[in-house]
């Protein structure tokens, strides 16, 4: 397992990583993300490297984004950017910071979307032992879904986790939307977890927040991924998550299918995987996500 460089300072971390006295040439903001501020940053000495800065207190987020982009890498099923460095500095008021490896995402190449579903067939495939510390699902750490904080304690049973550790804290966050009636529906609903979702045939390391955002053009010209908030699951909830808003081409869906056959009444249990997101987004955006929230608990047979 690769050991993740701690910087002091920017300035270490560049002087560290590119030779004494390298500096930033140029800083170009990068837009997209929702979390973090992003930069492209030009060095004295050519290189190009990408860093996410964002206040001190919220170190921790590099520290878990890290940690999932090292999971993905140790699969060596798909790119991923490589980690540089994480690090505080107290300059300008003190900052936490990501450095990864630029992805300049040029133009795609052939069967992009064949070749990414193929990928993601055999991340969801790969070995995961080493990545939850006690039982099969979960992972060694907890992380976050974009901002807010998403346990990962390791359970046996793959529906246990996803009802301890991604539904029960979710509707417990989100208390205040739901009146007597929809409680006792979820209530209902969580004590029948068991018997909606099923056990996987095998744990899949997933990204965790796959959606279009999270693929980007890797140097290869092939799809690589970012920003994720990985565990060890059921494959299909990554795959849920991709459908979830917009979706991808269904070329991609196709060649999933071809390398890992999805089982059985996946189509029912989608929305039990992305209501752990609209939970989510309902709890960091507000009301505008309730109506589709209330729309699958009332719409889930059990
Ligand atoms: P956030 O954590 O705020 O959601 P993202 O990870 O989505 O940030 O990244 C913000 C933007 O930076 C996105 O537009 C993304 O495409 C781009 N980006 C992410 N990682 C890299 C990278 N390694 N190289 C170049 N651009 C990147």
């Amino acid at each position: 397992m690769t050991t993740l460089m701690n910087f002091p300072s920017l300035s270490a971390a560049l002087s560290s990583l590119f030779g004494e006295g390298t500096q930033i040439e140029t800083t170009n903001r990068i837009s997209g993300g929702d979390i973090n501020e992003a930069y492209g940053l030009t060095l004295t000495d050519g290189s190009c490297i990408f860093m996410k800065s964002n206040t001190k207190e919220n170190r921790a987020l590099f520290t878990a984004e890290a940690a999932g982009l090292c999971a993905i890498a140790r699969t060596k099923a798909i790119g991923t950017p490589k980690i540089l460095g994480i690090g505080t500095d107290e300059a300008r008021g003190g900052y936490s910071f990501l450095l990864l490896e630029f992805i300049y995402g040029k133009s795609r190449a052939r069967n992009y979307w064949e070749e990414f579903a193929r990928c993601l067939s055999n991340m969801h495939r790969a070995p995961t032992a080493g990545f939850v510390s006690k039982g099969k699902y979960g992972f060694t750490c907890d992380n976050y879904i974009g901002r807010r904080s998403q346990i990962n304690t390791g359970h046996d049973s793959f529906t246990e986790f996803f009802r301890d550790c991604r539904l029960e804290p979710q509707f417990q966050a989100a208390a205040r939307y739901f009146d007597k009636e929809d409680w006792k529906r979820i209530v209902r609903f969580l004590d029948h977890v068991d018997e909606i979702l099923v056990e996987p045939e095998y744990p899949s390391l997933l990204h965790g927040d796959l959606w279009a955002g999270n693929v980007i053009t890797g140097n290869d010209g092939a799809a690589w991924l970012i920003d994720p908030a990985v565990y060890v699951g059921h494959a299909e909830a990554d795959l849920a998550m991709t459908e979830l808003f917009g979706g991808f081409p269904p070329v991609f869906y196709d060649a999933y299918k071809e390398a890992s056959p999805l089982y059985p009444g996946y189509e029912h249990r989608r929305d039990v995987y992305n209501l752990y997101h609209l939970l989510n987004h309902l709890n960091m955006f507000g009301r505008m996500y309730l109506s589709e929230v209330k729309h699958i608990i009332r719409g889930i047979l059990f």
